[in-house]
């Protein structure tokens, strides 16, 4: 595994730039691989681990980047809780550790720290220098974890909504009166988007 320098040089690039998210996102995504043994997340281990993140902050491009665990991959999954907390789970043996940012590390910051002059430098000095034990909570859990949501889940049964015409991969699909529905067909109050009349 590379060093947390190294990490954070990676992450720098790849978020726009370095900040408090950052370290705290790459030292939750190192703590994790440790606890779960996975030493090559980006390499010979890349197809063990899938996480799950509960926020959308700076810290999350941070963890995808050290997990090599991404949407596009199946292997990041969202969870809108507004938590700064991620579960990884190990698919080689089902063993999953849930680490969460423990809430009074800012004060804390703030405490070892006085002499730095923002609340963000203090919170990276201490997020970089402060044990585990300091900064995160971590769990052992479980996840189930249906085999649709699996990253080599077969996508092939490709379902067109009977509504909306539109096509539907991985079983995202469910029976209202008899016609197989897309979610937002099926779920009308879950659609995000509302079309827009034309203006002339
Ligand atoms: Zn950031
Ligand atoms: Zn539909």
């Amino acid at each position: 595994m590379e060093t947390l320098d190294e990490l954070l040089r990676q992450a720098e690039a790849a978020h726009g730039h370095l900040c408090a998210g950052q370290i705290l996102g790459v030292r939750m995504a190192l703590l994790a691989l440790s606890r779960l043994g996975i030493a090559d997340p980006r390499g010979a281990d890349r197809k063990r681990l899938i996480t799950y993140v509960e926020i959308d902050r700076c810290a999350t491009d941070a963890i995808a980047l050290v997990t090599g665990c991404r949407l596009g991959k199946r292997a990041l999954k969202f969870r809108d809780w507004g938590k700064m907390a991620a579960t990884f789970v190990d698919l080689a043996n089902g063993r999953a550790v849930r680490i969460v940012a423990l809430e009074d590390s800012r004060e804390l910051a703030a405490r070892l720290y006085p002499h730095l002059d923002s609340k963000s430098a203090q919170q990276m000095a201490a997020y970089r220098g402060l044990p585990d034990s300091q900064l995160f909570r971590e769990q052992c859990v479980r996840v189930e974890i249906n085999p649709t949501d699996l990253p080599g889940a077969s996508k092939k049964e490709r379902i067109v909504c009977e509504r909306c015409s539109e096509g539907v991969n991985f079983g995202r699909i469910e029976e209202v009166n008899g016609q197989r529905l897309c979610i937002s067909c099926a779920h009308p109050e879950l659609c995000y988007w509302r079309p827009v009349e034309p203006q002339d």
